[in-house]
């Protein structure tokens, strides 16, 4: 059996399932199953105790800086400042026990509580392009909820995402929590996922990746949630403030070299202000392509033979820039070139900072493209204008989980915009920006003729009455 990759900080080897991680899938499903049965008798206050000591825990600049560090190292992907910024991000802002509101209906005949329950044990299939925040994210909410989480990471992030496991299980452990409530295995492969989807003691499956992983939960026959791709558009019209418009564009493009489902994509911009536009993304670091040929160049060297290339997704601008044999300053932070809507890179989901620009005649055709090009994902959408009645139009044409007017694209996960975070967002089954009580089973529970202050108030005036 294969020796875990992983070191204590003593330098021994890990043992087989240790802080969580296991050698073998059906071990790892059998811990957390046994975990949860235990986990779900422990109060509210004990889940609330853990979970404040995950977030401390993986706060720790140390931790931070070598979880961050291996992402980008183990996956060749994203840029390390931003993976920082995205830690923290799941870390401090994933809501937690506090996301599991009751409602009440009290009357004449008493008190009805609608409450949160644990569905049991979750699989969860995690990204290579947020490996540690999606790890971080589902675990603060699946554990607030009441439930164990065993994780199939992608097996080109499987070091970061056991790590990030690891040390999540130690912070568990060190504030008297019990083991095994957030597992995985060290190997992780498309057969040791397809136990966990098939497994009987697993009662709920989260995928967070590309289409093909979404379908095949949702053919699992278990309740399944499904966190799939995007290719957010950013629609700019003629009222929009096109100095801020570009600006918000270029950095919500860059941000993790394009890595997160939400950013940027491409471009729609009405023809009357796409100049000024292209202009002002070139003041904020984007590189314009002009030359077809070198649009070609590129187009042959990340979709060679029509298939995305892994080599450079994630990568910086720089980077793929000096693959068409252009050095360029490292100051450039997005390639931009004027595309067809039916290029390649409008209509793929790049995941690189490569950003094509549509020109369109005016508001109405932009709405048009954008909703296209966002293929139905119902994932994310950005538009910059100032007028209520476009905005208003787009939003209920284009019918996004996600939908920023006037911001960067992170706004919609609470940078710089209002709203807590999540590294799931689930277009596909609608439960949207997930967080703790996506998790949950709702109960009804329900109290005939007691508990109610209606129901005192009708024993007083029954009393009243009488004398
Ligand atoms: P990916 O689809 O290649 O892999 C995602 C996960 O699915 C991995 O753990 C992988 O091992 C697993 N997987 C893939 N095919 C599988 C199969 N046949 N059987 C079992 N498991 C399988 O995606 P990726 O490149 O790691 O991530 C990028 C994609 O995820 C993009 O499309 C992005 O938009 C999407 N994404 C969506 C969200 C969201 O919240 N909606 C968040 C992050 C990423």
């Amino acid at each position: 059996m294969a020796e875990i990759d992983m070191t204590e900080e003593s330098g021994q080897p890990i043992k087989d399932g240790e802080y969580g991680v296991f050698n073998n899938m059906n071990n790892a499903i059998d811990a957390a199953y046994i975990a949860q049965k235990k986990y779900m008798k422990q109060p509210m206050a004990f889940r609330s105790k853990l979970i404040s000591a995950m977030r401390a825990f993986m706060l720790k600049k140390e931790n931070m800086e070598v979880i961050c560090q291996m992402a980008v190292e183990e996956t060749g992907m994203g840029n390390y400042e931003h993976k920082l910024l995205k830690h923290e991000l799941a870390t401090t802002k994933t809501p937690g026990v506090e996301d599991l509101v009751s409602e009440a209906f009290a009357g004449d005949h008493g008190l009805t509580l609608i409450e949160h329950s644990p569905f049991g044990v979750i699989g969860a299939v995690s990204p290579s392009t947020n490996p540690n925040e999606t790890v971080i994210c589902n675990s603060i909410g699946m554990l607030a909820a009441g439930n164990t989480v065993i994780f199939a990471p992608h097996p080109s992030a499987k070091t970061t995402s056991a790590l990030t496991i690891k040390l999540l299980n130690k912070a568990i452990m060190e504030v008297g929590g019990p083991e095994n409530l957030i597992v995985t295995t060290a190997s992780p492969s498309i057969e040791s996922a397809n136990i966990m989807f098939t497994s009987d003691k697993i009662t709920m499956l989260c995928a967070t990746g590309g289409p093909g992983v979404v379908k095949i939960v949702l053919k699992s026959g278990k309740k399944a949630i499904g966190a799939g791709a995007g290719n957010p558009p950013a629609l700019v019209d003629e009222t929009a403030d096109i100095e801020k418009a570009a600006k918000d564009i270029i950095d919500g493009c860059c941000f993790d070299n394009n890595l997160p489902c939400i950013a940027e994509k491409e471009v729609v911009v009405v023809e009357q202000v796409a100049d000024d536009l292209v202009a002002n993304m070139k003041k904020n670091g984007a590189y314009e392509l002009t030359d077809a040929a070198k649009i070609k160049e590129l187009e042959e060297l990340v979709i060679p033979g029509g298939r995305l290339s892994r080599d450079y997704v994630g990568r910086d601008a720089k980077t793929i820039l000096k693959g068409i044999g252009i050095d360029a300053d490292p100051t450039v932070r997005v390639i931009i070139m004027e595309t067809s809507k039916d290029h390649t890179f409008a209509v793929e989901e790049l995941m690189m900072p490569v950003l094509p620009i549509i020109r369109v005649e005016n508001i109405a055709e932009g709405i048009n493209v954008a909703v296209d090009l966002e293929r139905g994902n119902r994932h994310t959408a950005i538009m910059h204008s100032t007028n209520v009645n476009n905005l208003n139009e787009m939003a209920k044409r284009v019918q996004t989980t996600i939908f920023v007017k006037n911001g960067p694209s992170y706004a919609g996960i609470g940078v710089g915009g209002e709203g807590y975070t999540t590294f799931t967002i689930a277009g596909p089954t609608g439960e949207g920006l997930t967080s703790a009580r996506t998790f949950t089973r709702k109960r009804r529970c329900v109290l005939v003729n007691q508990l109610s202050d209606t129901e005192a108030a009708f024993h007083y005036t029954t009393f009243a009455e009488n004398y």
